[in-house]
């Protein structure tokens, strides 16, 4: 058998981008293929080419009265017969279609920008404004819209320009509810965390951030709004409040129609027809774009926002990059407030790497994004001393705060996937960071951009900086991530689980990357991962945490041999290595870390604990420090495995 080479991994990276770009193509070709996309771009084309010749070529003719042929039936001269002064109802309904759309298209502009405007506004205002704004959309949406356009056209007045206003007034409602909905999901994303880290105000993060990635499924329902609009628009015409003669609409028509369905049923049928087409094409190609984009876009877990704590004031040391007393996070529980973290003190020094660990709801992520100023607008932070780069983030003014944090801190999340912004070119958004903070041109932006891509080893940089972050591979998206922290000056780095989505090649490259970041910025970095070796191998101190609380701290050379808590051996003990018999089953932890809502009086690992003692049961240990490592136990193991 011949052995294949092993593809080197940029070569990898260009196959996967040739793969996504085609991946991308066939699913496009695919839809449109579709009985369902045939018969949208059948519909559509039929509606508009008819809304624009028939006006042109028919409405002299349509409008012409003619008193030898009142009311007649279906023949070959009418194919839809005559009205009672003798006009060609077929004639007519073709040319009222450039009428009956483009009435229903303004009500559905007015509705949408209206309810853009209303529903963005809820992301900009504070959040009491933003609740009572929520709260009004919630009640006008609460009324059926035909009565709310009907209540609104009595006001404005009968004619079509009042019959516009009303339905585009009762539309507003539905889309703000939608917009705020959108936003709500889009800011969680990481991308939007990531914007705010480079000190994005809020106005420049929803423009450059939120609106872009929700304005493909706002623009589809405003699609199928119009065929909604289409039927409301002839609902009004019909009953007399919409369209006025001489003008006519297919609404109009229809009550022309019904007037005389004994003599002519045709005359009724023919604009009721045209409603139905008219209304297909719009919904159809609706359902079109919201299948294209069914695989493109996928909720992700809510990324934390800015939540300033409050505490006093006591000033770090010189080289102090992150200094944190009495670290409290509140988060909201089923009974109320709830402390996710519990008082954790952490310093981290420049050029320094401190490892955060501990099992999934330990308060580690929590824990660094209060350092960052990045928790979920729901959540609370309160600390003693909360010092970031030499600035108190409960007294520092705002627009201090995120000018000088955005350029000093930088955010590696867990999946580069959610990361970058997807409708922004990768150059373009470390672009942003250089123009927002160091007032160059946008060439020199660019340029720059173009030079950090290539420091942090994308290949083909200035290629590369024009795609979008679709066509980067996992690995390269966090590397762009990466640049984009270097576009400032960093001074503290916080990689959450920055290598939890990659493969394990691209993970020690990522993970280097961020060596090489560190050295050459002489920066802080806080890295957590639940990975014990990672964090073994590339921090200088590690602190472990369990139910919100640091319960050790400690020399990372140390954690596999001088470990003294209970929980950071039996951590250490579950991760196997060459001398682990592999005939033995791997160790675990017994049991559970406690429900936030249930953490016991005393040390919270009791009940998992095999030293745990009466005292253990009663009294929750403080962290103690001792020749430059901390532990919170009662029983601590010393190094040569006896209990204390
Ligand atoms: S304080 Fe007691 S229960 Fe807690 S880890 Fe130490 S020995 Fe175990």
């Amino acid at each position: 058998m011949t052995m294949l080479p092993p593809v080197p991994a940029a070569e990898r990276e260009d196959l996967l981008d040739a793969k996504v770009a085609r991946a991308a193509n066939a699913r496009l070709r695919t839809i449109v293929s579709t009985p369902l996309g045939v018969a949208a771009i059948a519909a559509v084309l039929l509606v508009v080419v008819t809304a624009v010749l028939a006006p042109m070529l028919w409405a002299e003719r349509a409008s012409t009265f003619d008193t030898s042929a009142l009311s007649q039936g279906p023949s070959s001269a009418h194919w839809l017969g005559t009205d009672n002064l003798g006009r060609d109802i077929g004639l007519r309904v073709l040319v009222a279609t450039r009428l009956a759309v483009g009435l229903a298209l303004a009500a559905t502009a007015i509705g949408f920008v209206g309810g853009v405007v209303i529903g963005a506004s809820t992301a900009l205002a504070g959040r009491r404004t933003s609740r009572v704004v929520s709260a009004g959309i919630d009640v006008a949406v609460a009324f059926p819209g035909l009565l709310l356009a009907i209540f609104f056209a009595i006001i404005f007045g009968v004619g079509k320009l009042g019959a516009v206003l009303a339905l585009g007034i009762a539309a507003a409602p539905w889309f703000a509810r939608l917009t705020h909905t959108l936003i709500a999901s889009v800011m969680g994303r990481e991308y939007v965390a990531a914007a705010r880290v480079m000190g994005l105000g809020r106005l420049t993060v929803l423009r450059r951030h939120v609106l872009p990635n929700v304005a493909e499924p706002l623009l589809i329902n405003a699609t199928m709004g119009a065929g909604g609009h289409l039927l409301a628009f002839a609902g009004l015409s019909f009953i007399g409040i919409g369209v006025q003669p001489p003008d006519y609409d297919w609404g109009r028509l229809l009550l022309e129609g019904i007037d005389n369905i004994y003599l002519n049923p045709a005359g009724a049928l023919g604009p009721g027809l045209a409603i139905v087409v008219a209304g297909l094409a719009f919904n159809l190609t609706g359902e079109l774009g919201a299948s294209a984009l069914g695989g493109r876009h996928r909720r992700v877990p809510a990324a934390p926002q800015a939540s300033p704590p409050a505490g006093r004031r006591t000033p770090g040391a010189d080289d102090a990059v992150v200094t944190v007393r009495d670290l409290r996070v509140l988060v909201p529980g089923e009974g109320g407030w709830v402390e996710a973290v519990r008082g954790v003190d952490l310093d981290v020094r420049a050029g320094e790497t401190l490892g955060l660990v501990g099992e999934s709801g330990s308060g580690k992520s929590l824990t660094a994004m209060a350092v960052v100023g990045l928790l979920p607008i729901s959540v609370v932070a309160r600390a003693g001393v909360l010092e970031v780069v030499g600035l108190d983030l409960a007294t520092t003014p705002a627009r201090r705060l995120r000018r000088e944090l955005g350029d000093a801190v930088s955010v590696v999340f867990q999946d580069p996937s959610t990361s970058l912004n997807p409708v922004i070119r990768v150059g373009a958004q470390p672009a942003e960071v250089a123009r927002q903070h160091h007032e160059v041109t946008r060439r020199a932006a660019r340029a720059r951009a173009v030079e950090v891509l290539g420091q942090v080893h994308v290949p083909e940089p200035a290629r590369r900086a024009k795609q979008y972050p679709h066509e980067f591979s996992g690995g390269m998206r966090q590397r762009a991530m990466i640049g984009i922290g270097l576009m400032g000056r960093p001074r503290l780095v916080v990689a959450d689980e920055p290598t939890t989505a990659l493969d394990v090649t691209v993970q020690r490259q990522v993970l280097d990357l961020l060596d090489e970041v560190a050295a050459e910025t002489h920066s802080g970095s806080i890295l957590i991962s639940h990975d014990l070796a990672v964090v073994a191998d590339r921090s200088d101190r590690v602190a472990v945490m369990y139910a919100g609380r640091v319960v050790e701290q400690l020399a990372a050379a140390d954690l596999h041999t001088s470990a003294r808590h209970p929980y950071t051996r039996a951590l250490v003990g579950a991760v196997p290595d060459l001398g682990t018999d592999r005939d033995l089953p791997l160790a675990t932890i017994p049991g559970r870390p406690p429900r936030l809502e249930e953490v016991p009086v005393g040390c919270a690992f009791a009940a998992r604990c095999a030293l745990a003692t009466d005292r253990c049961r009663e009294q929750d240990p403080a962290l103690e420090w001792s020749d430059g490592a901390a532990v919170a136990c009662w029983h601590p193991v010393s190094a040569d495995g006896g209990v204390g």
